[in-house]
């Protein structure tokens, strides 16, 4: 392909790419394809001459695109996102043409230069300490950008051993690494990801999986006792990994607690936000990152929620001579002129070489400013609250742990193998994606909230299908469930007093205006408005505004019904308003156009 033809023949792929984009509705999110189904479709061996670049071209919707998944599709629910965007695939387009390796900082003078303005660009947009931030010195700390967390995890955790094992031989001299090692645990919640398991297989180390609490978090004590536990078996205590959203419920160990725990036993500590990490550029959600400065190292995928694709993982360590102890082979073919003076990131990861991922990263803190991506973030968390009060309403549901950020795991009530038999068909009908967790043995299903173009109407379809399924798999199987929560006057009496006599009109099928009042008349009313406000922007919630306006609907007596008010709730939530696609309405009541804006 000479310049001209890949002129021509790339201008024809950005197209075929933004029309793949832009109309990924039209198409099935998960494919229906058996495996090995592409054997039939190629040939056995390749070929001996090269082919004209239009038959390759058209091979992409007659071979790949039916055995895809689409990861950007507004109905796929399942793992965590994958995102993409314009100004990332930009930036990839670009860094794969330079294609240079930026191993040590000589091999690439740009590459490692970018990484480490990036990191600290992206370590301050989240919260980190400077500890953790290139300071030209002032500290050892510092971010590079990995392939995945998996990767993290495993260079951290080899980290963390090569530091045990140097402090022991200091306390204990004479003593093998190997014998050092032998004697090594590390310990995470059962609710960790496999990758944390993994890494413990590949560093040889001992592995304790702590049952977290009813919450699904890791909290210190139970650590603790663990760790005294192991001590006394003559075990050697050096490393924890602390998840922030874990991957089956979003869930969030205690990292405060944590954190003192392992200061007290000199552990390290590595925090796993592979998916959450990204919130934490909203500084509501960092409540979470408390006790952050006890740690030692902390990863998340940008190329999971902040719309730099695959692979792009941030990593950062406060003391990166850990990283360059485990790592540092340095063969005189590697060394040049600023080796000492510089970064060289090959000690700070597995591989030697390293692709300039920078760029991508660069172009999209840039392109969406930091207040870009935070919104982009907390319209994802409200279309996700939207999902659960949907999921609420329907009485033949549950959520068996606390919604977080932008991922809902619910149930159909009973048995586990309804909701997977559920699951099951959902994906095979290839209309929504999702996969399944187990929650202390409840099986869920998760869904994430993941595209950038996911609307309101997205999710509507997105229930209504659900709906439909569960329907019919209950009346195949017999079972009766109402779809309608019916609760007993005593019973609401005793879940809010405060309710009083409102809730006889409530009850009354005198009254006109009820059409579910009952479902009002279970929860507090205030935890009812904010579970329901999913219409309305979640950042208006706490207003003074919005809280006048909730106060106002409380006192004006309304409170019966609250349907009264449903257009305000459920204002686009229910699809009856074909106007309704994807409204927002905001603290003033204004009608905003959220979702879909054809940019990407
Ligand atoms: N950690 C958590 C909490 C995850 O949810 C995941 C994947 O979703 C991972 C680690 C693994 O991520 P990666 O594919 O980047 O290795």
């Amino acid at each position: 392909m000479n310049f001209d033809e890949y002129r021509k023949h790339g201008k024809e792929m950005v197209d075929y790419i933004a029309d793949y984009l832009e109309n990924i509705r039209d198409r099935r999110v998960f494919p229906n394809v058996q495996p090995g189904y592409m054997r039939n479709l190629l040939p056995e061996s390749a070929p001996i001459e090269g082919e004209e670049w239009h038959r390759i071209f058209e091979d992409i919707e007659r071979v790949i695109m039916p055995g895809i998944t689409h990861w950007q599709s507004p109905h796929m629910h399942a793992y965590f996102p994958a995102l993409n965007s314009g100004p990332s695939l930009l930036g990839d387009m670009l860094a794969d043409a330079i294609n240079c390796l930026g191993f040590t900082w000589a091999s690439s003078p740009a590459c490692t230069e970018l990484e480490t303005i990036v990191m600290n660009w992206l370590g301050k947009m989240i919260g980190l300490p400077d500890d953790f931030l290139h300071t030209g010195g002032k500290s050892k700390g510092g971010g590079v950008i990995q392939t995945t967390s998996s990767e993290s995890t495993l260079v951290c955790l080899l980290a963390g051993r090569t530091q045990a094992i140097r402090r022991f031989h200091e306390r204990t001299p004479g003593l093998q690494d190997s014998e050092i090692n032998a004697r090594l645990v590390a310990y995470c919640s059962d609710q960790a990801h496999s990758s944390v398991e993994k890494a413990a297989l590949i560093g040889l180390v001992r592995m304790r999986f702590i049952e977290s609490d009813e919450n699904l978090a890791l909290r210190g004590a139970a650590l603790e006792e663990a760790i005294k536990d192991d001590i006394k078996l003559g075990l050697i205590p050096f490393w924890v990994c602390a998840t922030l959203g874990t991957t089956g419920a979003c869930a969030f160990d205690n990292l405060n607690e944590i954190g003192d725990i392992c200061m007290e036993h000199k552990i390290w500590l590595h925090v796993d936000a592979a998916y959450a990490g990204s919130a934490f550029i909203c500084p509501e959600y960092r409540i979470w990152l408390k006790g952050i400065e006890k740690a030692d190292s902390i990863a998340f995928n940008p190329s999971k929620w902040l719309m730099v694709h695959f692979d792009c993982t941030a990593m950062w360590v406060k003391n990166s001579c850990a990283l360059h102890r485990t790592f540092n082979v340095e063969p005189l073919y590697l060394q040049h002129e600023n080796s000492g003076l510089a970064i060289d990131y090959m000690h700070w990861q597995i591989p030697l070489s390293k692709k300039f991922r920078a760029l991508k990263l660069w172009f999209v803190l840039r392109n969406y400013g930091i207040k870009g991506l935070q919104k982009h973030i907390r319209e994802g968390v409200r279309l996700a609250q939207k999902f659960e009060a949907l999921v609420l309403a329907d009485n033949r549901f549950e959520i068996p742990a606390p919604r977080h950020l932008g991922m809902v795991v619910f149930r159909i009530k009973g048995e586990n193998d309804l909701t997977e038999r559920l699951l099951k068909r959902l994906n095979h009908r290839g209309n929504l994606h999702c996969v399944p967790a187990s929650l202390k043995g409840k099986y869920v299903i998760r869904f994430t909230v993941t595209s950038t173009h996911t609307s309101n109407d997205d999710l509507l379809k997105d229930w209504a299908e659900i709906r439909k399924v569960s329907t019919e798999l209950l009346e195949e199987l017999n079972i009766h469930i109402t779809d309608r929560a019916r609760v007993h006057l005593k019973d609401t009496r005793e879940k809010n007093e405060a309710f009083g006599s409102s809730l006889l009109l409530a009850n009354s099928p005198m009254s006109p205006k009820i059409v579910n009042g009952s479902f009002a008349a279970i929860f507090d009313a205030d935890e009812f408005l904010a579970k329901t406000y999913a219409g309305i922007r979640i950042a208006s919630q706490n207003s003074p505004a919005m809280r006048r306006r909730v106060r106002g609907i409380l006192m004006s007596g309304k409170q019966f019904s609250l349907d009264s008010r449903m257009d305000l709730v459920f204002h686009g939530l229910d699809g009856r308003d074909s106007g309704s696609k994807n409204h927002a309405i905001t603290e003033d009541g204004e009608e905003t156009w959220e979702g879909t804006k054809g940019s990407f």
